[in-house]
């Protein structure tokens, strides 16, 4: 069976403009920029390194916002209820809300999203670049 996805989306990548060309190079709408090369698996695996290394540090970002903003939690659960309480409840606080804002605050995406088939296809045998 044919690989119906032929064409419509280009072997090279922009990570500044998120754009898919047919021709290796620069990027077309962004100067300067070059392309990757989406059938090389290390492009693949170092966009998605790339990608995962920007959510770590995000979270660990909104980890350490969340922990300030759970001080207060604990200043008053510790005043109204009992200190015993507030520990797990300002923890539990500022785990919900770093979780809460990293859904929230998403760090922008370098990595094109391919599927099997796709990646099939890229990596299919007698095509060089250019
Ligand atoms: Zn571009």
């Amino acid at each position: 069976m044919e690989d119906n996805t032929r064409n419509k989306l280009g072997r090279f990548y922009c990570e500044q403009c998120h754009g898919r060309f047919d021709a290796a190079g620069d990027c077309p709408k962004c100067p300067g920029e070059p392309l990757l090369d989406l059938a090389d698996e290390d492009v693949r695996l170092m966009l998605e390194e790339m990608d995962h290394a920007a959510k770590t540090r995000r979270f660990g970002m909104l980890a350490m916002v969340s922990a300030v903003l759970a001080v207060p939690v604990f200043f008053i659960l510790s005043a109204t209820c009992s200190w015993l309480l507030a520990i797990p409840g300002a923890a539990l606080f500022a785990g919900g809300l770093a979780t809460v804002l990293s859904f929230i605050f998403k760090p922008k995406q370098s990595a094109p999203k391919l599927t099997e088939s796709e990646i099939r296809f890229l990596e299919r045998p007698g095509v060089e670049p250019g």
